[in-house]
């Protein structure tokens, strides 16, 4: 579907019909840029690309990140990329532990190898994950990464994508690529599905239908949400900045909120008359699963590059999601 009149995209979005992708390239479309979008659509889908498919500027190519021969041939025709083409939720990555191994390290290898050849200006994004178990809350970029062992898969989704960014800080330090590592925390907005294990679609969707609100463990354990525009701006204006080069940047709020509280506040602001029902853990997940308890970030070095920081609060989130819809779950 690429425009043939277009060889020169401004950026290549990888995993661009994905829930953060799809948001990304409506944003840069409507600034004016050209996008060539990479997907396999095994997550991601072209229903989000709505608004996107018809502008000339946009181009979309079906595939995946794992082809070399296919990411480096795209990336020939772009002048930038924002590599967010990645295996999705706690859920695929428990049951599919083979793929989402290969496709975060292959995937993102691919992308480093061809962007390195053009030292074209990068974007990989990383995770809260990578910070695994620890306590030392908020997260700072220079902090410990704390994982559990090798038995228990959850681990292994943090660990390939701690190597996406050694990865991608080696080619930085050794073959001078212009790359930044976003750390996204807890994204969440308009089209985002809860169909891969995500907490606030799939709460909302409950909700919604008047079926039990599904806290798992004691529901004490917080996130921090973020919504995805503001998210999509931090992106945007990391890249703008040569400053965010070399360096992974936590991107996300601050707001810290349990999800037994998630639960209460999406309850009350869609008025439902749901329970809220308590699920051990044992049953809600596997048995080898082991979750965080708290995940802040400190995002000093993201202000400090940007001037900006996620900061809708949660009740405005879910007024957002829910003027456009109720989530699939
Ligand atoms: N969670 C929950 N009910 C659900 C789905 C998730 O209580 O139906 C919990 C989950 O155990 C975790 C939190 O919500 O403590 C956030 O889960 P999510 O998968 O959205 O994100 P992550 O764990 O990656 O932060």
């Amino acid at each position: 579907m690429a425009d043939p009149g277009i060889r020169d995209y401004d950026y290549l979005v990888t995993g661009g019909a994905g829930f953060i992708g799809s948001h990304l390239c409506e944003r840069l479309l409507s600034s004016g840029a050209s996008v060539m979008v990479l997907d396999d659509l095994s997550t991601g889908s072209m229903s989000n690309l709505v608004n996107c498919v018809s502008n000339r500027s946009f181009g979309f190519t079906e595939g995946s990140v794992c082809n070399e021969g296919l990411v480096s041939d795209i990336a020939a025709m772009c002048r930038s990329v924002i590599h967010l083409a990645a295996a999705v939720g706690v859920e695929n990555i428990i049951r599919q532990p083979v793929e989402t191994i290969e496709v975060n390290v292959r995937g993102t290898e691919n992308v480093l190898r061809a962007a390195g050849r053009k030292r074209m200006r990068t974007f990989i994004a990383s995770t809260s994950e990578v910070y695994g178990k620890g306590e030392a809350v908020p997260f700072s970029e220079e902090g410990d990464l704390v994982f559990g062992p090798t038995s228990r898969s959850r681990w292994s989704y943090a660990c390939s994508k701690t190597i996406d960014e050694f990865l991608a800080l080696a080619y930085s330090k050794d073959r001078g690529l212009p790359v930044t590592i976003g750390r996204l925390f807890n994204t969440v907005g308009p089209r985002q599905t809860g169909r891969y294990g995500m907490v606030l679609p799939r709460f909302i969707a409950q909700a919604a239908a008047g079926r039990p609100i599904t806290v798992y463990g004691d529901g004490r354990q917080t996130r921090c949400f973020s919504l995805v525009d503001e998210v999509v701006s931090c992106i945007i204006a990391l890249l703008a900045t040569d400053r965010s080069i070399g360096l992974a940047v936590n991107i996300g709020s601050t707001q810290e909120i349990s999800i037994l509280d998630l639960a209460a506040t999406v309850k009350a602001r869609t008025g439902s008359v749901s329970e809220i029902r308590i699920v051990p853990y044992d049953e809600a997940y596997p048995k080898d699963f082991e979750d965080m308890q708290r995940r802040v970030p400190d995002v000093r070095r993201l202000k400090e590059l940007t001037g900006m920081a996620p900061c809708a609060g949660i009740e405005e989130i879910i007024d957002r999601i829910l003027a456009s819809g109720i989530p699939q779950a």
